[in-house]
């Protein structure tokens, strides 16, 4: 049986007793029973305690299964009545499921949710849903959940369209009324009712049950051990860090076991840590209290008998069973339903459900998240029993919320976040407001957690102690409840909604007199204040709230009844709020301009004033509304319009206006910043549309029902102006009051401040109910604005605009409208630009606009205007009218006061020589004189004959001033004005203004046709202006000649320098290439065909080499490439590199033992050298290094900070770019070869070499001490005398200085440390493979780049490519003469041995085991070590030759011995081209067969063959060409400079090969068919060609990232079924991508941290010592960010390749846009890693970024 499969041995008693246990015995049994509960606690009782709890390591997967077996069976056999499976699958195909999808989100699953049809955002869809849905095509956000939460698809009520996706479409013949139950036999109905009741009261009670050592009552164990468990429960307060720990000494537990603990105890809340007997328990209890309890409260620990355990483990099993069960129908979830909901015998209140809720905040996390399954899936599920559960949830809800706040869980453990579930359904919601009073409920609980206030009844949040800090954070998530209810506004109301919404109101009115007035402030003078006071808690809750009060207003919107008892409350709040708002303020008079008005005596500047005043802009609000819904005007009489006090309206929001005045003018800058902060907020987007969009408002409201001229002088007594306009010669004096220099700057601001003030007031009309516009104009004319500043990216647009209550702006439905949208690039992002057709809606005095955007969008436009040749003016925009009860506002413009203002500043300006005005007042001057002439054009326009039109400005303006007498009138100051030199910028405004007064004047002479003296004026004007830019026209033609003459003269006076001085430009200009890019070293004299780059015919220079001169960076001295020179060295980078890797499974080597003599064909880890190409002397370059190392020695003991780059490694930055280096390669000149005509033939030299290295061989071990044992070996010695003029005890001069042998080393020992990742040791043997190995990886990865690139092997890489592949190259050539000779001999020999064999050489290795490329560079690179000791003659270029040959020969035979495909079927016709090489590739691939019998594949064709070996070969003749190419500097021939055909040729001939390259081996046949044996007879050549998936076939192809999909969701969607591996089976929480192998990683987590070098490491950084040596390309999922790291403490993070439709990434996937792959980006990144730049990028990322350098990369 399959319990004793299991893992654990279970008992033998035990284990009979379960193998006689029969399901549906029991079962039948449990049938006949009369007291059927007492029977099943029995069965629970015996059984549960010996399944579950036997020991201290839980085996959950047994205990699930014999859980199933013994408690689930006989249930289920109950349930039925017959076997399980059976009855199940009857009961579902049955069913009639209900339309709910109700797929149950995990953490980080995707959810949908449609922007057009949601009824709010709560309401989501499941991708599979999604994919089904309408809503594919529409305006989709897409979001990650972090769990709970179920998809809404099929709720009519969550959809305002496509409710159901295809597969939850209903039946048309279903009819959804019908009872679920009417499909269940009775019998069944009662065998449910039962066993459902039973289970659900078992798990209660067990899940509830607070004792820790009794059970209740039947459920005894019958046999009692004495066995506990110490458990050890979950809380926020303790740290991962401080619970290990305490773990650790606790229980003597391992630190893995420990981490292991604390992921579960965070998980699932709770976990048992020790197992025993009490004492035993108790004892660890202990220990763990006392360890926690030092700083906060000290953990939960409890000592549980084992029994207890057991029951509460099943009590979780059987909710979930019943979660499964109910699955098969939806009758049995209806029963499950009913049963939970059921009273119990303490009657209200007391039902299972009520149980469970209740008791939620003592539950432990993992059994919450079990029930709020159940009730997820049960309950919500449920059309019927959704509505009782909600009223009870209601009922409950003062209680859960306040032990939610309470309990330190995380508000999605709770029960009370089931909330968004039902108070979004708008059905519920309102029965909830009906039946429940809900509103009020919420509001009231939300007050009663708030208990601490002012006096008055405020907020007093300064005054908050940690704890009540912590309950505000907490009982804010009643606003999202509140906010939830509110969300859908009724469409019918009927009279119980209406008055509970009222009483509902009425708590929130009282909500709001708690704020009205919070944290008022007083100015500080003298001394700055002592502390910030606090303020971010008032402005938090007016945040959340700002939905809340835009809600109320459209739900009061939406009915006539409701909006007039709306206003009435609220007004009668406000009137109680101002209660005793004269008191102790005295009563004044102020006059002016023949009028006066009563006021009291305030100072903002010396009096209490609070920026909170929720209840007067609430009113603004429903005043407006009373407009907009013409309530106003259609019930008048039920409004208590005549209670209004206008001047009590505007006092407090004028307050308001007016500190924000004060504070721009600097008057509270002893306040500090918590004030600043303040007054941003108020203005921010966030919060102004209940802030100072109301106060304004509320301004206008107040305004509209005053006489304007008291409305002015009440707005000039509190800015404190009130002295400077009122007084009878303000237009004198003000200029010649010698105050305080500070006064008066801050009086011009102030003034500046309240004309801006009365613009808005008078101008501010898009909003509806206001002026007459729709609720899209508004919003068009804030993109407008926006985009008046520059263009701007969606998302910046979105962030500028108000967001609704669904996080919407609307933009969408009106951006096409005023703007046109600009594609990215590959960076960058989208950008929306104005139509130009809008720019003439620019107001400079946008309300929402900052001091910075406003002069930022005054510059822009007038650079625009200038730029259409239009003059720069930026007059007031046309304005739509007021609407009725507001339509007064208008005479503001033309009042007394107003003119006495205007003129007086005009006069100021007309008089600057007291200096105590400013531009911005005269702007804001003209501007308001600007909006007056357009209201009076406008009345012009629109008035018809018998309408007198009220509105005369131009004629006030025309009057002579009044007092004192004989003062210019305004038009006349203007005229002046228009003259005054020092107002240059305003005279295109003036020269606008006076137009317009003109054709006004023009207007109404054609109305009243009587002739007007001022005509001629405007005349006169107008030609004075045409003359005026006729001026200036000329003016600048004159200048324009002007320029062009002298550049005229200058040209041709520096052709006639050049002329003359022909010879000295030629020079200096290539001197200047020479220093500068240090390459082209010849160019050749003609493009003959000789240019060969290898071998004795190899091209040469005429006339000898030509000087190298190059330029120090550090001190621009210039400087001769020399060997007996200075040195000079590039700033290098050398990394390892996997990524051309064909085996990312390879181990990494062991780098103390490891041979890199020969490179794997599979070219898993290499050597990859850049450089940034910048030049210095090798001296500068030390003394900048030692510079920068005691640098860094100093910063990093002062400041404990990183830096980019990790200076004892040796790296540091090139002085010059700032591009990460970690060495430096010296710079050689070419070294220089004579060249014999006669030298031997391959065999020839064949024989030359092996009778040397014979001879090497004997020297060699004549030098050891003759320890050994064969005395045969001396004879050898003797056998092999040297080949003629070969001198072993020749030692060659090293022809190198000093200072070049010391980089000669420094560049050697990096490329050694940094490839094997080993201590650097100049003498290790390996150090001159490694640089080697480096040359030829560096050409290999830059050969595949150029192919990948598409570019022509030569003339396309950057100079600094170059620079660096030739001192690579050269470096490799000399590296030998800083060696020790023998060693490198001896590598020759071993390198040769692969292809020549030599008896004395053991474990040669099987040629296709071989990268040929390696073995060519290496063989030609050592060879002038066994050279050097040669003087017979012999030229290192016929060496050189015969080795390419040699080796060549060997790849054409490993290429086809491995890359011969199966033959296609289709048999090619050859075009007879070039039937010469099939027909002898054909004869050598079947001389390999006899030679390997049945090794090879059966014929194949010689066209066939012959593709595969040319397109096989390719890259190594490619990298070979630019290998000799950099090595002997020959140029390249033209063929490869471009793409196209002819390559082929064109590199046999560069390399000196015959086009046929089996003539190779035909030619030489004699000396290579007993080599070609010889590799074939390789014993492990056989072994290779049996398992031809290991071998690697060539070409081989470039590594790319790997596919991603054209949809990010597919991503994310992987991503959220992505477990941990490591913890069982748990949601990983930063599922992170490795883009170069697709391995999905377990990122920024305990669980999956390992140790590397002795360090902790995350998931990545040990991913990327795998997969990218050390280096790796990541995609963050969750976050949508890719992330780039280098070892363990260099990274950054990079956008992403997706795109949403506006051209922008979205990391963090805050916005939900749908995102789209963008392969151009893709590919941009793919570049990157190819070009081996990510280290060079994550560098430049950390210097641009410091913080980048503190983050821990190593642990993601
Ligand atoms: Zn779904
Ligand atoms: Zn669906
Ligand atoms: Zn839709
Ligand atoms: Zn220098
Ligand atoms: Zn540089
Ligand atoms: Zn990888
Ligand atoms: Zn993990």
């Amino acid at each position: 049986m399959a319990a004793a499969e299991t893992d654990r041995e279970v008992p033998s008693a035990l284990c009979s007793e379960f193998l006689n246990f029969s399901a549906k015995d029991t079962a039948a049994k449990w049938l006949q029973a009369i007291d059927l509960p007492k029977e099943v606690y029995q069965h629970l009782a015996r059984y549960v305690p010996k399944i579950y709890c036997l020991g201290p390591n839980l085996n959950p997967q047994s205990e699930d299964l014999l859980a199933q077996l013994l408690l689930q069976a006989p249930l289920e056999w109950y349930l039925c009545g017959e076997e399980p499976s059976l009855g199940l699958a009857k009961l579902e195909q049955s069913n009639q499921p209900s339309q709910l999808c109700g797929h149950v989100f995990k953490v980080g699953e995707p959810t949908y949710s449609c922007r057009e049809c949601a009824a709010d955002p709560t309401c989501v869809l499941c991708m599979q849903c999604f994919l089904g849905s309408v809503h594919k095509e529409h305006r989709y956000r897409m979001t990650t959940s972090g769990g709970g939460g179920f998809c809404d698809c099929g709720d009519t009520e969550a959809w305002k369209k496509g409710p159901y996706c295809q597969k939850h479409e209903p039946n048309i013949s279903d009819s959804s009324q019908e009872d679920p139950l009417a499909n269940l036999s009775a019998d069944m109905i009662a065998r449910t009712y039962n066993i459902f009741s039973i289970i659900l009261k078992y798990a209660v009670d067990m899940l509830t049950w607070d004792k820790e050592d009794e059970l209740p009552q039947g459920l005894e164990p019958p046999e009692r051990g004495d066995t506990y468990y110490c458990m050890l429960f979950n809380d926020e307060v303790h740290t991962y860090e401080q619970v290990i720990y305490t773990l650790q000494k606790a229980v003597n537990c391992t630190q893995k076991e420990a981490v292991s603990f604390a992921t579960t105890v965070d998980r699932d809340g709770r976990k048992s840590v020790r197992y025993g007997d009490f004492q035993f328990c108790e004892q660890a209890k202990s220990v763990i209290v006392r360890n926690t309890s030092r700083q906060t409260k000290p953990l939960r620990v409890q000592v549980m008998h084992s029994s207890v355990v057991a029951h509460q483990c099943f009590a979780l099993k059987a909710l979930t069973w019943l979660g499964q069960i109910i699955r098969y129908s939806d009758a049995l979830r209806r029963i499950l339903c009913q049963v939970g909901l059921q009273k119990g015998p303490e009657g209200e209140n007391s039902s299972l459900v009520d149980t469970l809720m209740l008791c939620d905040s003592k539950m432990w996390k993992g059994a919450r998240n079990v029930y709020h399954q159940l009730f997820m899936s049960s309950l919500l599920m449920d059309l019927k029993y959704k509505k009782q559960f909600a009223i009870q949830f209601a009922k409950n809800y003062e209680r859960l919320q306040s032990d939610y706040v309470k309990d330190d869980h995380d508000r999605e453990f709770s029960v009370t976040d089931l909330s968004v579930q039902i108070f979004t359904v708008p059905s519920l919601a309102r029965m909830l407001i009906t039946e429940e009073n809900l509103m009020t409920t919420i509001i009231r609980t939300f007050l009663d957690h708030l208990r601490h206030r002012d006096l008055q009844g405020r907020f007093q949040f300064e005054r908050y102690t940690a704890q009540q800090a912590f309950k505000f954070r907490r009982v804010q998530s009643l606003i999202g409840d509140l906010k939830y209810v509110l969300i859908s506004c009724p469409t019918e109301w009927t009279d119980k909604l209406r008055e509970k919404f009222l009483e509902g109101l009425d708590a929130f009115l009282e909500l709001l007199k708690c704020m009205q007035g919070m944290d008022p402030v007083v100015r500080q003078v003298g001394q700055h204040i002592e502390m910030e006071p606090e303020w971010e808690a008032a402005f938090t809750l007016q945040m959340k709230l700002t939905h809340i009060i835009s809600m109320m207003q459209e739900w009061c919107a939406s009915d006539e009844r409701v909006l007039i008892e709306a206003y009435k409350k609220c007004l009668t709040a406000l009137t109680h709020c101002h209660s005793g708002f004269t008191d102790g303020e005295q009563p004044i008079t102020l006059s002016m301009c023949g009028h006066s008005v009563d006021t009291i005596r305030y100072c903002v500047s010396q009096e209490k004033v609070s920026i909170h005043l929720p209840v007067s802009r609430l009113l603004a609000g429903l005043h407006v509304l009373l407009s907009k819904s013409e309530v106003a005007y259609r019930f008048p009489e039920q409004l208590p319009l005549s209670e209004l006090s206008p001047p009590m309206l505007i006092e407090h929001p004028l307050r308001c206006l007016v500190l924000c005045a004060q504070v721009h003018a600097g008057m509270w800058r002893r306040n500090g910043f918590s004030l600043v902060n303040q007054i941003y907020y108020y203005h921010n987007v966030k919060c102004r549309v209940e802030m100072f969009d109301k106060d304004l408002m509320m301004l206008q409201a107040g305004a509209s029902m005053m006489d304007p001229n008291h409305f002015l002088m009440i707005v000039l007594s509190r800015f404190e102006l009130f002295h400077i306009f009122s007084s009878a010669d303000c237009r004198k004096r003000y200029n010649r009051e010698s105050a305080n220099k500070d006064v008066v700057q801050q009086n011009s601001t102030l003034i500046e401040e309240m004309l801006h003030l009365i613009i808005m007031v008078v101008g501010e009309r898009f909003a509806p109910g206001i002026g007459q516009v729709e609720n899209c104009d508004e919003l068009k004319r804030e993109i407008v604005h926006q985009l008046c500043i520059r263009p701007m990216a969606h998302s910046e647009l979105v962030k500028a605009l108000p967001e609704n209550e669904n996080k919407e702006t609307g933009m969408e439905r009106v951006i096409d409208s005023v703007a046109l949208f600009k594609k990215p690039g590959v960076t960058g992002r989208g950008l929306y630009e104005l139509r130009p057709e809008c720019a003439k809606q620019f107001n400079l005095y946008f309300h929402h606009y900052s001091r910075a955007d406003q002069s930022k969008a005054e510059e822009a436009q007038r650079k625009l205007k200038r730029q259409n040749g239009e003059d720069s003016a930026l007059p007031p925009p046309v304005l739509p009218p007021f609407c009725q009860l507001f339509a007064s506002l208008v005479n503001i413009l033309q009042c007394d006061v107003l003119l006495g203002m205007l003129g007086a500043v005009l006069q100021w300006a007309v008089e600057p020589s007291g200096g105590h005005w400013s531009e911005s007042m005269l702007q804001r001057v003209l501007h308001l004189i600007g909006m007056a002439l357009l209201e009076e054009q406008q009345q012009l326009e629109s008035s018809s004959e018998d309408n007198e039109v009220t509105f005369n400005f131009t004629l006030k303006i025309s009057r002579p001033g009044e007092a004192p007498s004989n003062t210019p009138s305004i038009l006349a100051l203007l005229e002046t004005l228009q003259n005054a030199p020092h107002l240059e910028v305003h005279k295109d405004m003036i020269r606008w203004i006076l137009k317009m007064v003109g054709s006004i004047k023009t207007m109404r002479e054609r109305t009243a046709a009587a002739p007007s003296p001022e005509g001629s004026g405007h005349c006169q004007e107008q030609t004075v202006r045409d003359k005026d830019k006729a001026e200036r026209k000329r003016k600048a033609e004159m200048a324009r000649l002007r320029r062009e003459k002298i550049m005229a003269q200058m040209s041709e006076m520096q052709r006639h320098f050049i002329n003359e001085n022909k010879e000295l430009f030629q020079q200096s200009l290539e001197e200047l290439d020479a220093s500068t890019s240090s390459s082209q070293e010849h160019s050749p004299s003609s493009w003959d065909s000789a240019l060969v780059c290898v071998g004795p015919r190899r091209w040469r220079a005429g006339g000898g080499e030509r000087r190298q001169l190059v330029t120090c960076i550090l001190c621009q001295e210039e400087q001769e490439i020399r060997p007996d020179g200075r040195a000079m060295v590039l700033a290098a980078f050398v990394q390892r590199s996997t990524v051309m890797s064909k085996n990312r499974k390879r181990p990494p080597h062991n780098p103390e033992s490891y041979d890199p003599l020969f490179m794997h064909p599979d070219l898993s880890f290499g050597t990859h050298t850049g450089s940034c190409g910048h030049i210095m002397h090798s001296h500068c370059w030390q003394r900048y290094f030692e510079a920068v190392q005691a640098k860094e020695q100093r910063r990093q003991q002062r400041l404990r900070v990183h830096t980019s780059y990790d200076v004892e490694n040796g790296e540091f930055l090139c002085p010059l770019c700032e591009c990460l280096s970690n060495t430096v390669i010296p710079l050689l000149p070419l070294t220089k070869t004579s060249c014999s005509s006669e030298q031997p033939g391959l065999s020839l030299w064949l024989n030359t070499t092996s009778q040397q290295i014979k001879a090497l061989h004997s020297a060699q071990r004549k030098a050891k001490p003759t320890n050994a044992a064969v005395t045969s070996e001396t004879q050898t010695v003797e056998d092999y005398p040297p080949p003629e003029g070969f001198r072993l005890d020749h030692t060659p001069v090293n022809p190198y200085s000093s200072s070049i042998k010391e980089m000669l080393t420094t560049f050697g020992t990096a490329t050694y440390k940094v490839g094997l990742k080993v201590h650097p040791n100049e003498q290790d043997p390996r150090v001159p493979i490694m640089c080697w190995g480096s040359c030829a990886y560096t050409i290999q990865s830059i050969e595949r780049l150029l192919v990948d690139e598409e570019k022509p092997l030569f003339g396309s890489l950057p100079c600094r490519q170059d620079d660096c592949l030739r001192s690579l190259a050269r470096f490799g050539s000399a590296c030998w003469s800083v060696s020790s000779l023998s060693t490198v001999q001896s590598h020759f020999i071993r390198l040769l041995s692969a292809l020549v064999p030599d008896p004395q050489v053991e474990n040669s290795p099987c040629i296709v085991d071989v990268d040929m490329f390696h073995l060519l560079v290496s063989l030609v690179l050592s060879y002038p070590a066994v050279h050097c000791q040669d003087s017979s003659g012999l030229s290192v270029d016929a060496a050189q030759l015969h080795l390419l040959h040699l080796v060549t020969v060997a790849h054409l035979v490993q290429i086809l011995l491995t890359s011969v495909p199966v033959e296609l079927t289709m048999e090619q016709e050859s075009g007879g081209v070039e039937r010469e090489e099939e027909e002898s590739v054909g004869l050598l691939y079947n001389t390999l067969k006899t030679h390997l019998g049945s090794g090879l594949h059966e014929m194949s064709s010689g066209w066939h063959l012959w593709r595969c070996v040319k397109t096989g070969i390719l890259p190594f003749l490619r990298g070979a060409a630019l290998f000799f190419h950099h090595l002997s500097g020959v140029p390249a021939p033209p063929e490869l400079q471009a793409l196209g055909a002819g390559e082929w040729e064109a590199l046999c001939t560069y390399l000196c090969l015959p086009p046929n390259l089996l003539q190779l081996y035909y030619i030489h046949k004699e000396v290579l068919e007993p080599l070609l044996q010889g590799w074939c007879s390789h014993p492990v050549m056989r072994q290779c060609l049996q398992a031809p998936k290991t071998l690697i076939s060539y070409p081989r192809e470039s590594n790319r990232l790997i596919e991603l999909p054209e949809d990010y969701s597919a991503l994310i969607n992987q991503a959220s079924s992505f477990t941990c591996p490591k913890s069982g089976g748990d949601k990983s929480r930063a599922p992170t991508l490795c883009l170069v192998c697709g391995t999905m990683l377990c990122s920024q987590s305990y669980c999956c941290q390992t140790e590397l070098e002795g360090e902790d490491v995350g998931a990545c950084t040990a991913h990327t010592f795998a997969c990218g040596a050390g280096v790796g390309i990541f995609l963050r999922v969750r976050e949508s960010q890719v992330l780039f790291l280098a070892g363990k403490t260099k990274g950054c993070f990079y956008a992403p390749p997706y795109l949403d439709d506006y051209g922008e990434t979205d990391q963090g996937l805050r916005r939900g846009n749908p995102l789209h792959l963008c392969r151009e980006r893709y590919r941009k990144i793919q570049k990157l890693w190819r070009q081996h730049s990510i280290t060079e990028e994550i560098g430049h990322a950390q210097e641009a970024n410091q913080t980048l350098v503190g983050i821990d990369w190593q642990h993601l």
